[in-house]
């Protein structure tokens, strides 16, 4: 089945035919019919299908526990009304990569393995990465186990739902040091190589990031009867802590958003008593990120002092910075730039990935495909067949030269 083939098979799985945006979350049926996808095309391509104990899929050639074992592949779940390319263009491009290999007869001297993480956008729990985050044991099943949804669903019960043993979760380190190298290919999710002109990028590293709460407390009252002097307002300092943060990162050279916010009682004609939001905030470095978010919170204060109302802020997650092994990535430019002749420059990027996870048990690196429009988490993200193209052809030169003769 041509690359074509297999990306108009999966192109309806999981749309929402309003927005044309993908819904495909965690153990949902649309879940469940993109996991069958995954398992025909291993079949077809006589490869051994396994679902392991955090449910992500492998599909082996050859047997891994011989070791050193090259992997590729990326996720088939999506953010709410997400684009047809974050993750699936990853784990198409691993099997439309094999396809090439076997059209070049080539003799594999290392197992090779195509993944599918499970629930790596954290669309229906809120935490991302979830397959590849206890197969690293950096997620316990405790944590995994009190995992929610907005339903009030549970992740077990949701797993269970599925077909899927909850109890079985948990870090997976056998199969991990199996694993010689991890290359995961990914849409990009910015503009720099629509900028530079090229259509396959590697990646360097992941920038730290994190996400931070913003309680601003202050006091319900009447919109229409009190006095502007009166009130105790927690939506001005709010709105200018929103201000500031924009004002920070660019200083800064960083990114900070408010994306998210909540606010009690949330009434049109009642001044609010509490706003909550949330800062999503990724620099290059560690100095850079601690600089944006104590520039942010030391504004806040001031403009909640100011208004009298009360701060609270709370870090709700944190990822240090991933370098991507640096072994593996000089081989992989060795690999594009030398032996196939491209250009492939080097990016860094502020997005979170499967491969971040694994970068600090396995070798791990990423290649990035170009986006003409840099947007990504939306309908709107794409990438041209030809680029697609390309990102296949460099995938299965980096196979080739990691895994064959
Ligand atoms: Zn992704």
């Amino acid at each position: 089945m041509t690359f074509h083939d297999m990306w108009a098979e999966l192109l309806p799985v999981g749309r929402d035919s309003a927005s044309g945006g993908y819904r495909r979350f965690a153990w949902t049926e649309a879940d469940a019919d993109c996991r069958a996808w995954f398992a025909a095309q291993a079949e077809g391509r006589g490869l051994r299908l396994e679902t392991d104990r955090n449910g992500n899929q492998w599909a082996w050639l050859g047997d891994p526990a011989a070791g050193d074992a090259v992997v590729t592949g990326s996720h088939l779940d999506s953010v709410p009304d997400g684009g047809a390319f974050d993750g699936p263009l990853g784990v198409v491009s691993a099997f439309a990569a094999l396809d090439e290999l076997r059209g070049r007869g080539a003799r594999f001297t290392r197992p090779l393995g195509i993944v599918n993480f499970g629930d790596e956008e954290g669309a229906r729990f809120g935490l991302a990465c979830v397959g590849s985050r206890l197969t690293a044991g950096l997620l316990t099943r405790e944590q995994a186990h009190r995992l929610t949804d907005g339903d009030g669903i549970t992740l077990p019960r949701a797993m269970e739902a599925a077909g899927h043993d909850p109890d079985a979760l948990g870090p997976d380190p056998e199969r991990l040091a199996r694993i010689g190298a991890f290359v995961e290919l990914h849409i990009e999710q910015g503009r720099a190589l629509d900028l530079s002109g090229d259509r396959v990028g590697i990646a360097s590293a992941i920038w730290p990031h994190g996400r931070w709460r913003f309680d601003f407390a202050g006091e319900a009252n009447h919109a229409g009867t009190t006095r502007p002097t009166d009130r105790r307002d927690p939506m001005l300092p709010y709105a200018e802590t929103v201000l500031a943060a924009r004002r920070e990162a660019e200083l800064a050279g960083a990114v900070a958003t408010f994306g998210k916010i909540a606010v009690e009682p949330n009434g049109v004609n009642a001044i609010p008593s509490l706003v909550r939001g949330w800062l999503d905030s990724r620099a290059t470095d560690q100095a850079g990120l601690d600089a944006v978010v104590a520039g942010v919170e030391k504004a806040a204060r001031a403009y909640a002092d100011a208004h009298g109302v009360d701060l609270d802020v709370v870090r709700e997650s944190f990822t240090p910075v991933v370098e991507f092994d640096h072994a593996l990535r000089g081989e992989l430019a060795r690999i594009l730039g030398r032996d196939a002749g491209l250009r492939v420059p080097v990016l860094d990027t502020g997005a979170g990935h499967d491969a971040g996870i694994l970068s600090g048990r396995v070798p791990t690196a990423m290649l990035f495909v170009r986006n003409p429009t840099g947007v990504s988490h939306s309908p709107a993200e794409s990438a041209t067949e030809d680029d697609c193209a390309a990102g296949v052809l460099a995938l299965a030169d980096v196979l080739e030269g990691l895994a064959c003769t």
